[in-house]
């Protein structure tokens, strides 16, 4: 099965591309996973990616691309995938379509979580995560613990906001959203692809619609 998630930063696609990870036995292939990786053994591509993630900035096409490209072909991706994060434009969705021909795949579904833009801003600039296992918090709803401690690694002191979470970079990241990813609907709405799921709902009403649009998903294709 291979999925695609769109929506805006913090919309939920992490967190529900986890539950399916686990549930369908498939990898959860983030993007954004992979460069903070890259910027966290500070590679020359980390180095490069730094600069644009911190501004909110999209990193150039070529380099996701390349990126994904190679992550596709590791055996894990072999009997599926969810992406996360990726394509984030039309040129990365089309080289998609490239890579997927090759191998004789393609895209079964793209889910995407509508989300309002206050929303948004209130989920990102309230997040927190752990550097070192990835575990995601927020100060509202599921607060750190006090003593510093990761309950995910028990990394101590390694919850941290992301730089690209303050409140001026997450509107601008929205802006981002708003220019380059969301005609992407568009792109997958004439595939006959796109599924749209409120994703204002709580994280288990939002993973029960999911699982429910994906089985009539399946039954019709
Ligand atoms: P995310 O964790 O998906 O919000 O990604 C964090 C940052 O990584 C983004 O703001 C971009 O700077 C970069 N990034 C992640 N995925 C992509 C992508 N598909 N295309 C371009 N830049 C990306």
């Amino acid at each position: 099965m291979e999925l695609i998630f769109l929506g805006y930063p913090g919309s939920g696609k992490g967190t529900q591309a986890s539950f399916l990870s686990e549930k369908y036995d498939i990898p959860q292939i983030s993007t954004g996973d992979i460069l903070r990786d890259a910027v966290a053994k500070q590679t020359p591509l980390g180095l490069e990616a730094k600069k644009i993630m911190d501004r909110g900035e999209l990193v150039p096409d070529k380099v996701v691309v390349g990126l994904i490209e190679e992550r596709l072909k590791q055996d894990d991706a072999k009997k599926g995938f969810i992406l996360d994060g990726f394509p984030r434009t039309t040129r990365q969705a089309q080289e998609l379509d490239r890579i997927l021909l090759n191998s004789n795949r393609r895209i079964l579904c793209v889910l995407s979580l509508e989300v309002s833009r206050s929303r948004i801003i209130k989920r990102l600039t309230s997040r927190r995560v752990c550097s070192q296992c990835k575990k995601v918090f927020n100060l509202i709803f599921d607060p750190p613990p006090e003593n510093g401690i990761c309950p995910g690694c028990g990394g101590e002191g390694t919850i941290i906001q992301r730089p690209d979470d303050t409140e001026e970079t997450v509107i601008h990241r929205m802006e981002v959203y708003e220019a380059q990813t969301r005609p992407l609907k568009g792109y997958y709405d004439a595939q006959g692809k796109l599924v749209s799921i409120d994703g204002s709902l709580s994280i288990q009403k939002v993973r029960d619609e999911i699982v429910r649009k994906l089985a009539e998903f399946k039954a019709d294709s």
